[in-house]
């Protein structure tokens, strides 16, 4: 792949690796499954570091280069999915949602504590009644005064135990046509009112989700993101950059089960030999890499893409079908290679299956991935 990367770039990724390797132990990593709690302190390192700059535009101190934010992402992924996971929301949940959509006061005072990695904001769309279909939302946030007050059930907002606001999405024009009456509103996840409880999944444990509750939850009316009505412009204004994100994520997750299953099927021994001396087994390993290899390339360019601010709607939505249903099907070799012990969940390969099994679902699912690829080549619009 270092064809692909300028000398910079290399050098950079070759940091981040590093990095990686010396913090993220298997200590640190059991840990933070067994308290369901995420790696915080590595969001501080990666800040101090100044690596968040990557992803943040000239005039607000940084120096932009989106392969970049790719490399940071797909090292940290390799290392421990719950650290990538945090720095990823930091740049774009967070600090990607001020810079192109909060007002210069919210940049002012939140966009410094954000790229310190003091500061952690996530998303908050999905209702019991709302999946794929987010625009169907019906959490009301109704003007009172100087203020919004929000109604309303959220499920599935990852991080609301430790995070601390959530871009909630709110419809404010119950009359408009449904994409153009809603809001994105900047709640504090303590504010009085809001509720919330840890759901139980069966993987990303370290990165727990939650139902939320808001009953008369008041924010000053200041705290509107972007335009009013406008929130389906905020939900989706850096849909490609989210892609990107995931898809880092997820390849540097697959790399690392190829790299930790070709390592086991090199140790472990049966019928006098190691398995890898099998062909039926080196060929699940071939077809491992092969996943891996590919979801770096269509990662790496969707990257070069969004560098270049060309349109990428489609390669978007490619990368994300690609990246994650490889990293699903890899853990799923990894573990039968893995036999027993891959069976068992004290192992990593078992945290990669539960972890993978997420991503073909979260972040737009391979079939709105596909539905928008039939869009995009002309098809009649699937519902
Ligand atoms: C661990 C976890 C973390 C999450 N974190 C967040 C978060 O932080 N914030 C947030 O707002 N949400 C979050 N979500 C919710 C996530 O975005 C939704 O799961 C996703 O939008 C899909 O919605 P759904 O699961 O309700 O599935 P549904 O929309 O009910 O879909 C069920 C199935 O039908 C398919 N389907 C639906 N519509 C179509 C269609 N038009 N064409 C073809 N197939 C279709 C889907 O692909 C899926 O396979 C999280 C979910 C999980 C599991």
């Amino acid at each position: 792949m270092s064809l692909l990367l300028s000398d910079e770039q290399v050098q950079f990724r070759d940091s981040v690796r590093e990095f990686t390797r010396r913090e993220v132990t298997p200590e640190l990593i059991r840990k933070c499954e067994q308290d369901r709690r995420p790696p915080m302190h590595l969001l501080a390192a990666v800040a101090a570091n100044d690596w968040l700059s990557v992803g943040i535009p000239e005039e607000y101190g940084g120096s932009p280069d989106y392969v970049c934010v790719a490399l940071l992402l797909e090292e940290l992924g390799y290392g421990y999915l719950a650290a990538a996971d945090l720095v990823y929301r930091a740049l774009i949940h967070g600090a990607g949602v001020l810079i192109n959509h909060g007002t210069p006061k919210m940049r002012e005072e939140l966009l410094p504590r954000l790229l310190r990695g003091e500061l952690l904001f996530l998303n908050g769309i999905s209702e019991p009644g709302t999946g794929a279909d987010a625009s169907s939302l019906t959490t009301k946030a109704v003007p009172d005064g100087a203020d919004y007050v929000i109604n309303g059930h959220k499920i599935f907002n990852t991080g609301m135990g430790f995070s601390d606001y959530v871009v909630c999405y709110a419809r404010t024009d119950p009359e408009a046509p449904r994409h153009r009456g809603i809001s994105a509103i900047l709640v504090p996840t303590n504010a009085d009112g809001l509720t919330f409880r840890e759901i139980d999944t069966v993987g990303y444990r370290a990165i727990p989700t939650y139902e939320a509750w808001y009953e008369d939850v008041r924010v000053p009316a200041a705290n509107l993101v972007g335009e009013l009505h406008g929130g389906w412009s905020v939900m989706m204004g850096h849909l490609e950059k989210e892609r990107m994100g995931l898809c880092a994520l997820a390849s540097g997750a697959t790399r690392r089960v190829l790299d930790d299953t070709v390592t086991y099927a090199g140790t472990r021994e049966q019928f006098g030999r190691p398995i890898a001396a099998f062909q039926a087994v080196s060929h699940m390993i071939a077809d491992m890499k092969v996943l891996s290899h590919t979801s770096q390339l269509t990662m790496l360019q969707l990257a070069a893409l969004v560098d270049a601010g060309r349109p990428a709607r489609m390669e978007a939505s490619i990368a994300k079908i690609h990246c994650a249903e490889s990293y699903k099907t890899a853990a799923d070799l990894g573990m039968q290679v893995w036999g027993a012990y891959g069976y068992s969940t004290e192992s990593d390969v078992n945290r990669h299956w539960r972890d993978a099994r997420l991503m073909p679902i979260g972040g737009g699912s391979t079939q709105i991935q596909k539905n928008v690829i039939g869009r995009l080549l002309g098809l009649p619009a699937a519902t």
